[in-house]
C-alpha cells in the first residue's frame, strides 16, 4: 500500500513512511493511493470476532509489507490488553433504534485512546529496527495529549512535546498530561486557543532544518495511522448491529475532522455508511460549511466540550481531496486561498458529493446540558457532553427504523465532572485509572504563542537534538 499526499508535490511513501511522518512535506495529508475494499462475505464475518481479530482484519491492507500479520496482531493485542472492557468498544442500547458506541475505555478515558495505543507501539518498533530516536510534537485540545502522554511516556527513543491552549482544557485533562512525571514528556501551556497550537505545530512542521534535525513526529489526526485505527469500530459496531445486511447510520462529535473521517474511510472500503452526521457545538465551522459550501473560521468560543473548541478542522481537506475527484491541484488551490484569505468556497458539485453522505447539526450549550439531563433521566447513562452534543444532532435527524443510528460516545463523564454535575445535579463515578491523575503533583512549562519561543524550548530538550542528530 502506498499513500499520497492530497496536495500532490511530497514523494509518495509506505505505511512506516506515513507513519513516521506524520504532515507530507507540501503542507498536504497523506491518504491511500487507493481505498482496499472489503467484500460482504469479510464484514459479515466480523460479527462474533474478538476487537483484536477484527481489528488485524481491517487494517492489514493499510499495513501491507511493513508489518507481517503475527507480529501486527501481536502489537494490537497489547495496544487493547490497555482497555478495561473485553469488548473494548461496546455497543450500549438507549433506545428502539439509538446506540452509544462506548470509545471511553482506554487509559485515558476518551477515543483518543484507541489510536495512540497502538500508535505508541508502532512508532517504537520502527524507531527501534532502525537504532533511531525521534521528537513527537502535538497540538491537544485537550484529550490527543493525555493519550499521547499514556502511550509515550518513558518511551527510550522518543521526547514528546505536548502543546495544549492555557485555561481552556478542563483540570482532569490537564492532568493527564501534567501528572506522569516522566523524564521524556514535556507538556506546554500556550496562550491561546487550539488552533493557535494547532498552527505552532503546522509551522514548526514547515521548518525544514529544524524538522530533520530533531526527526519531528506528528501524533494529531493528521497521521493517518490514527485514521486507520479509527476506522475498526465503524467494522464492528456495524457488523454486531447487522452489517452488510443493514445499512448504518453513524453521528461523530466533531473538531478536527479525524474520527468521521475514518467513517467515512470505512464506507469507502466498502461498509454500508448511509449517513455520517457531524455533531459540532458552538464553534461550528463544518455545519456552516456543509450548509453553505463557504469554509471560513470564526473566533473560538469557550464550550462544555473543549475537545471540539476547534475552527479549522485539519482533515477537512481529506475529504476535499476525495470530493474534487483527488485533484490536487484543486486542494493546493483552495488551500492557498486559505492561507491569503482565511475563508474559501467550495463548488457547488463538490458541495453536493460531501453532502450525498455527510449531514451536519450545530448544538449550543444549552441544548447539550438538556441533552446530558434527558439522557440521564430516560436511561440512566450519564453522557459527557462532547456524547451528549452527539445524541442531540442525532435527535435532529430524521426517523429511519431501517437503518440503526450509532452515536459514538468519545469521553468518560468523570473527564467533565463541573458540566456534569451542573445538568444532573450529581457527580459520575471517577474510575480509579482517573484518581492518581487528579492526585498527582503538576509538571508542565508555559509559553507564549511564538513559534520560536517553543524550536528553542524543543532544541535545549530534545534528546536526538543534543546528540547532533542521529543516534
Ligand atoms: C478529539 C475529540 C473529539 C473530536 O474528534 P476529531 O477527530 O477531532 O473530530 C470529540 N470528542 C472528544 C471527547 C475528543 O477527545
Amino acid at each position: 500500500m502506498r499513500y499520497i499526499s492530497t496536495r500532490g508535490q511530497a514523494p509518495s511513501l509506505d505505511f512506516e513512511g506515513v507513519l513516521m511522518t506524520g504532515l507530507a512535506r507540501d503542507g498536504g495529508l497523506y491518504v491511500p493511493e487507493q481505498w482496499p475494499t472489503f467484500k460482504p462475505a469479510e464484514i459479515e464475518r466480523l460479527a462474533g470476532q474478538t476487537y483484536v481479530q477484527a481489528a488485524t482484519t481491517i487494517m492489514q491492507p493499510f499495513v501491507g509489507d511493513c508489518l507481517g500479520q503475527a507480529e501486527f496482531s501481536q502489537l494490537i493485542q497489547k495496544a487493547y490488553g490497555t482497555f478495561v472492557h473485553p469488548a473494548v468498544a461496546p455497543l450500549v442500547q438507549l433506545g428502539p433504534n439509538l446506540w452509544l458506541l462506548e470509545l471511553f475505555h482506554g487509559p485515558t478515558l476518551a477515543f483518543k485512546d484507541l489510536a495512540m495505543q497502538l500508535l505508541g507501539l508502532l512508532m517504537d518498533r520502527s524507531l527501534q529496527r532502525s537504532g533511531q530516536r525521534a521528537t513527537i510534537l502535538a497540538a491537544t485540545s485537550g484529550d490527543t495529549g493525555a493519550a499521547a502522554v499514556e502511550a509515550f511516556k518513558n518511551r527510550e527513543a522518543i521526547d514528546l512535546f505536548v502543546l495544549f491552549p492555557d485555561g481552556r482544557i478542563s483540570p482532569a485533562q490537564r492532568r493527564q498530561m501534567t501528572t506522569s512525571h516522566a523524564p521524556n514528556v514535556h507538556p506546554i501551556a500556550v496562550k491561546g486557543t487550539f488552533d493557535d497550537c494547532q498552527a505552532l505545530v503546522k509551522t514548526l512542521f514547515g521548518d525544514e532544518a529544524f524538522r530533520d534535525a530533531v526527526q519531528l513526529s506528528a501524533v494529531n489526526s493528521i497521521n493517518w495511522a490514527r485514521i486507520m485505527a479509527q476506522m475498526v469500530y465503524y467494522f464492528t459496531a456495524a457488523a454486531a448491529l447487522g452489517a452488510p445486511h443493514r445499512t448504518m447510520r453513524f453521528t461523530v462529535p466533531t473538531g478536527n475532522f479525524g474520527d468521521i473521517f475514518a467513517g467515512y474511510a470505512a464506507m469507502r472500503c466498502g461498509l454500508a455508511v448511509k449517513r455520517l452526521t457531524v455533531a459540532t457545538n458552538a464553534n461550528d465551522i463544518l455545519a456552516r460549511a456543509l450548509a453553505t459550501g463557504r469554509y471560513e473560521p470564526r473566533a473560538v468560543v469557550p464550550t462544555a466540550s473543549p475537545s471540539m473548541d476547534i475552527q479549522v478542522s485539519s482533515n477537512f481537506e481529506r475529504l476535499i481531496f476525495e470530493a474534487c475527484g483527488r485533484d490536487s491541484g484543486r486542494v493546493r488551490a483552495l488551500m492557498a486561498e486559505f492561507a491569503a484569505k482565511g475563508a474559501f468556497t467550495l463548488a457547488a458539485s463538490e458541495l453536493a458529493s460531501i453532502n450525498s453522505v455527510f449531514s451536519a447539526h450545530r448544538v449550543d450549550e444549552a441544548e447539550t446540558a438538556r441533552t446530558i439531563a434527558r439522557i440521564y433521566r430516560d436511561t440512566g447513562t450519564m453522557a459527557d457532553p462532547h456524547t451528549a452534543v452527539g445524541l442531540a444532532a442525532a435527535a435532529k435527524e430524521e426517523d429511519d427504523p431501517s437503518s440503526p443510528m450509532i452515536v459514538l460516545a468519545t469521553a468518560h463523564p468523570a473527564k467533565f465532572p463541573a458540566a456534569m454535575e451542573k445538568a444532573v445535579a450529581r457527580l459520575p463515578e471517577v474510575p480509579e485509572r482517573l484518581q492518581k491523575a487528579l492526585s498527582g503533583e503538576e509538571q508542565y512549562a508555559a509559553l507564549d504563542g511564538k513559534a520560536e519561543a517553543v524550536r528553542r524550548f524543543i532544541v535545549e530538550r530534545a534528546r536526538i537534538a543534543q546528540q547532533g542528530g542521529r543516534s
